[in-house]
């Protein structure tokens, strides 16, 4: 969990990074900067809780005291999505970049097989992660895989999932639930899990599975994966309602608010 201290770490490095938006702290860092502090942490044994943050996530934050506690409380937390990367300039305090959770796993996925780390694929129907994971290994071979798991449990059958991770002696565990249910559920089971490094990565093995197309690269270029993902996924316009309501607190806490206090 975050403040766990790393003498001499690349953590201490990027503190000065971290910026607060909407009470929610954020790493000011790059996809390649992330990956690398993921990498201290998994080659020193130490367990590492990551978010990627978005805007329903953050904004659902503000209601939900728990789960804004939860965000604060992970190792790293990424600015995933065009909306945050806006949110943090217009806060004032840019973050370098966007870094989702499928850009993420993909690069992580990339290091895993380099450098050797065992990695368990957890969410999804039935069948979902057990494909992610062989489409990750051929597309990075030698990769270990420690093993997967639908998401789909009962609260009932938490203790044998738990129980299967450790038991496969993962060292990067993909979360695939969902947000925010991925999220409370790796707080909730870090702790029995061992020193691993766990992240939220959302419906991103649906994507590797094949299962579901990612939005072409033209649009992830120029910022409108969102869009794309409405048009492949039209269920998905009830989500979207927030961003709105998002932008419009982000708009009134740092822009309209200070021009009010400033007069
Ligand atoms: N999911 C799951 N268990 C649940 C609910 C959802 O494993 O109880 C999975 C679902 O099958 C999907 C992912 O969580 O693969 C959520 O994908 P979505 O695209 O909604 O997540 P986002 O990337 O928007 O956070």
């Amino acid at each position: 969990m975050r403040n766990a201290s790393c003498p001499g770490a690349p953590a201490e490095r990027y503190e000065e990074v971290r910026i607060k938006l909407l009470g929610a702290f954020i790493d000011g860092l790059t996809l390649d900067q992330f990956t690398e502090r993921i990498a201290f942490f998994i080659e020193r044994c130490r367990s590492c809780f990551i978010i990627t943050l978005n805007p329903e996530l953050l904004y659902r934050s503000q209601r939900e005291r728990s789960l804004m506690d939860i965000v604060n409380r992970a190792d790293l937390v990424t600015a995933d999505g065009v909306g945050i990367v806006w949110a943090s300039r217009t806060a004032g305090q840019p973050v370098p970049e966007r870094v989702t959770g499928i850009d993420l796993m993909m690069r992580l996925l990339q290091s895993a097989a380099s450098h050797g780390w065992r990695v368990f694929f957890l969410g999804s129907y039935p069948g979902v992660a057990e494909s992610a994971s062989k489409r990750a290994v051929e597309l990075f071979p030698g990769l270990q895989v420690a093993g997967s798991y639908h998401g789909f449990f009962s609260q009932e059958q938490n203790c044998q999932v738990v129980e299967l991770i450790v038991g496969s002696k993962t060292q990067l565990l993909l979360v695939a639930l969902g947000a925010p249910l991925q999220e409370k559920w790796i707080a909730a089971n870090l702790s029995s899990l061992g020193n691993i490094a766990a992240v939220g990565v959302g419906g991103s093995l649906d994507v590797l599975s094949g299962n579901v197309r990612r939005a072409p690269r033209w649009m992830v270029r120029t910022n409108l994966e969102w869009l794309g993902r409405l048009l492949m996924e039209p269920s998905r316009w009830k989500r979207m309602l927030v961003l709105p309501k998002f932008m419009a607190l982000v708009l009134v806490k740092y822009k309209i608010g200070k021009y009010l206090v400033s007069k």
